[in-house]
């Protein structure tokens, strides 16, 4: 519901402040509902939210909530394809416990380590939290644990 509702109020913010015109080449622009773009990591990622683009040279208006709409989708679409591709039940994740002792830190440092949310890719599964062991023995390595998933 209260998505429904931001979504509702940005369209009509981006209606009040709808400009015309495009700033890079002057050619009228159109109000568009769906914005589609790559993600090297996770693919074709598809974000609903109202935007201006220009038809001629493809500028696209971008505000902060297409920004927040974009970092929900890619979070829905990294659970989704972690849980099609890397299955927990499979047992290639470590649980937080576990990840604890192997940091030597308490598992509230780990799940406050930001490093640690943004490079390793983790699930959050029945009220607690997941490591995939690929993901932070990459991060071990290079303190990147991401790669693609696609
Ligand atoms: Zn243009």
């Amino acid at each position: 519901m209260l998505r429904k509702m931001k979504k509702r109020l940005a369209m009509k913010r981006a209606k009040k402040f709808f400009v015309e015109y495009c700033d890079k080449c002057g050619s009228k622009t159109m109000m568009k509902k769906e914005y589609s773009y790559t993600h090297p990591l996770l693919g074709m990622i598809k974000i609903l939210c109202y935007h201006e683009e220009c038809p001629i040279c493809g500028l696209t208006g971008w505000d902060y909530d297409m920004l927040g709409e974009k970092y929900f989708e890619e979070h829905k679409q990294r659970r989704k394809l972690l849980l099609q591709n890397y299955n927990p039940t499979a047992n290639e994740y470590f649980s937080l416990k576990q990840m604890a002792l192997l940091e030597s830190r308490t598992e509230n440092e780990i799940l406050s380590d930001s490093a640690f949310n943004i490079f390793v890719y983790h699930l959050n599964l029945n009220g607690t939290r997941i490591y995939l062991k690929k993901s932070y023995e990459m991060f071990r390595k290079s303190h990147d644990g991401r790669f693609r998933l696609v």
